[in-house]
């Protein structure tokens, strides 16, 4: 915090208390650069982050709802449960902050997030996910969207004349053979 003094920027919590039962935190600080003591006070985020529908409708962020929709996307692939989880928060983070000032974001944002995370994490996962909230509907959007990714990958690969350090993993990600040899079961809900 801001140093009222000096305005430096890098101060320690000299004692923390928390006050009215628990929902705000009063902490004494110290400022590092000319040792002046401040207050500040940390309380409870009360604004529910609320998630606008494609019909209009608004309903609180759900956060079980996007691990749902993460853990039907990555099952049986070669995801940990912490990998799943981390992803689950860092977009509960990014919704927070892209849903400011208002504390509204379209769930549309939500579901190209948890495309992007997908990507970035397993392919297979990314396509199962895409085919239910993207709504492919016939077979020609699917193979587009895999050669699109085909395409990225190799341009990738240009780019980069380094072998992959990631080699070994994205050996499973041919995603026509991995779709074929697992079945595809796409997420059925929606977010
Ligand atoms: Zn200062």
């Amino acid at each position: 915090m801001r140093c009222p003094r000096c305005s430096g920027l890098d101060d320690k919590v000299i004692e923390s208390r928390s006050l009215a039962a628990g929902e705000s935190i009063r902490r004494r600080r110290q400022c590092l650069s000319c040792g002046y003591r401040f207050t500040s006070y940390e309380r409870i985020e009360e604004k529910q982050l609320m998630v606008i529908k494609s019909n209009g409708r608004r309903e609180p962020f759900d956060r079980a709802k996007v691990q749902r929709g993460i853990q039907r996307a990555v099952e049986k692939r070669p995801i940990g449960q912490s990998t799943v989880e981390l992803v689950v928060s860092e977009i509960e983070d990014e919704a927070a902050m892209q849903g400011l000032p208002d504390h509204e974001i379209p769930a549309r944002t939500i579901g190209e997030m948890i495309l992007e995370h997908l990507y970035e994490i397993d392919r297979v996962a990314y396509i199962r996910f895409a085919s239910v909230y993207r709504n492919f509907s016939n077979v020609e959007e699917f193979v587009r969207e895999i050669e699109t990714i085909r395409d990225q990958k190799r341009q990738t690969a240009e780019r980069s004349t380094e072998p992959a350090s990631d080699d070994g993993q994205y050996e499973l990600y041919n995603e026509e053979n991995a779709i074929a040899a697992e079945g595809l079961e796409p997420p059925t809900e929606r977010i």
